[in-house]
């Protein structure tokens, strides 16, 4: 397992921010470039607002500096070690609970940045594609740690196994998109596993292929769904969670005797602009509430264990999102807070909301 020296190494929970490439639209009218990461030091990013776009709360140019930052050139295969993901990676095979979260509003890189092009998620044989996100390039290390802790040099006497779950969290309900019999999960507490989820489904996956199949079934099912249940997909949450389970051959000559438990949830966070938009457009009471609450909850959530906050002092009660993710981000968890970013001076305001949240969970 990972010794305590170790995990003080690092903080506990990381912030990235990611700028993606202009868009079509954006180079069509010329946008102004506002975000601009310090060649020389790629923690340091600097907001920049051009004469003639400078509104309220967003009229002087900032500095920010988080864990890493990543240009619009950065490439999708350079996301894990730039983000430091392998070491969650790695604390999951260890028995540590890990998290990355994607944040930022509607457009602003979340999905491509977790999952890759969706587009190319739903066919078969897609990874090796270079635009494949986090998800899938963090299942391959998984499995390839899992080959070289099974046998040979590196052995260490464990079976491994992988499970995953697929949840979704729209309006405060939680759907199962890997079962997908479109019914409202209700989550459980009780002292042995905390917060929890009985009836979501947790599938025992056998091989790389076998989990990104299952994989690209729950995107194709959170499309069906979000489709048929008339939901607007920016609004939801999704937790992708993968279990892994270590269990000795030969428990008597082993440092554990019993199965150890680890795992890694991927979060694409619901459009960050709603926070900021629900107070002056006249959203239906209970979707504002419900969105704030999560997204808003999460940021308290974060920001207290980021002051230090343990226990009945971190809010996880106070929504589904953090109910479900509270044995993955604090105590012994590690996290990680991808912000992500429009590069255009048009959405300075969304930028800057951005990153004032990324920044209060440092
Ligand atoms: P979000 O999930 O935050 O709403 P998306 O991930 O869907 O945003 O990104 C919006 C569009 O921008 C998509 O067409 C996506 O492919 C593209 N995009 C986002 N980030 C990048 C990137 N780093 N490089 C190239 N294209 C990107
Ligand atoms: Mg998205």
């Amino acid at each position: 397992p990972l010794a305590p020296e170790k995990l003080d190494e690092y903080d506990n929970i990381k912030v990235a921010v990611r700028v993606r490439p202009p868009n079509a639209q954006e180079l069509a009218r010329g946008d102004a470039q506002a975000l601009f990461v310090n060649p020389a030091d790629h923690r340091q990013i600097q907001m920049v607002v051009p004469a003639g776009y400078a509104r309220n709360g967003a009229s002087a140019s900032r500095n920010f500096t988080f864990h890493a930052c990543l240009s619009p050139a950065s490439r999708q295969q350079d996301v894990l070690r730039l983000c430091g993901i392998t070491q969650l990676l790695d604390a999951s095979l260890d028995g540590y609970n890990a998290t990355v979260l994607a944040y930022g509003q509607t457009g602003s890189g979340k999905t491509f940045t977790m999952s890759g092009r969706e587009e190319t998620l739903l066919q078969e044989g897609y990874l090796g594609d270079s635009d494949d996100g986090i998800i899938s390039r963090s299942l391959a290390y998984l499995f390839e740690q899992l080959a070289a802790r099974s046998s040979g040099p590196a052995a260490d006497g464990c079976r491994y196994s992988i499970r995953v779950s697929f949840a979704e969290i729209y309006n405060e309900q939680i759907y199962d998109l890997i079962r997908f019999d479109k019914r409202q999960l209700a989550v459980r507490w009780d002292t042995a596993k905390g917060f929890h989820v009985p009836e979501l489904l947790c599938k025992e996956c056998g091989s790389l292929e076998e989990t990104l199949q299952v994989l690209s079934l729950a995107v194709r099912h959170r499309r069906v769904g979000s489709h048929e249940l008339n939901m607007e997909s920016s609004r939801s949450h999704s937790i992708f969670t993968v279990h892994v389970d270590a269990t000795p051959t030969r428990p008597e000559d082993h440092e554990f005797g019993m199965t150890r438990y680890g795992k890694v949830s991927f979060v694409d966070l619901a459009g960050s602009e709603r926070l900021r938009d629900s107070k002056s457009t006249g959203e239906t009471m209970k979707e504002t509430t419900s969105i704030n609450r999560s997204l808003f909850m999460l940021g308290k959530v974060i920001a207290a264990l980021a002051d230090g906050a343990q226990g009945a002092r971190v809010p996880y009660r106070e929504s589904k999102l953090t109910k479900l993710l509270q044995d993955s981000l604090g105590g012994s968890s590690l996290s990680l807070l991808i912000a992500c970013c429009s590069p255009s001076a048009t959405h300075i305001e969304e930028t800057l909301s951005t990153l004032t949240y990324a920044a209060r969970a440092k």
